[in-house]
């Protein structure tokens, strides 16, 4: 397995779990953008946001539905923000989709 996020989730590559179910994990990302930053992602390996189309579609909704748990657990009432980087010139890193988010504090308005 030579996926970084699949080694998370398989627990190979240690990690600081924030909200697990069967379909979506939830972890800090190691170098925080914001007071909270937590990445979401999906059990199953899919490599970026442009695969979310046909019987996929549904990872979408199971990500959203974790991160308004984890944004209460967090105590985000002030707000937060999600993003996922898809492709080269969105500087995505990781090639397993991931969603970041971000909140705890208020954040730039422009976002590129
Ligand atoms: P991307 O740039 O692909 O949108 O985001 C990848 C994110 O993964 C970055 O924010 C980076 O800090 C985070 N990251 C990279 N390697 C690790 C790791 O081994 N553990 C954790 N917790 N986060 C990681
Ligand atoms: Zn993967």
């Amino acid at each position: 397995m030579d996926c970084l996020f699949c080694r998370i989730i398989a627990g190979e590559i240690p990690s600081a779990k924030v909200y697990e179910n069967d379909k979506v994990y939830a972890f800090r990302d190691i170098n925080p953008q914001a007071p909270t930053h937590v990445l979401i992602v999906p059990k199953e390996h899919v490599a970026d946001a442009s695969e979310l189309v046909g019987e996929k579609a549904h990872i979408a909704a199971d990500i959203f539905a974790a991160a308004a748990e984890i944004a209460k657990n967090e105590g985000l009432t002030g707000g937060f923000r999600i993003v996922t980087n898809c492709g080269d010139d969105a500087c995505q890193s990781v090639h397993h989709l991931h969603f970041h988010l971000l909140g705890g504090a208020k954040m730039a308005e422009r976002m590129s």
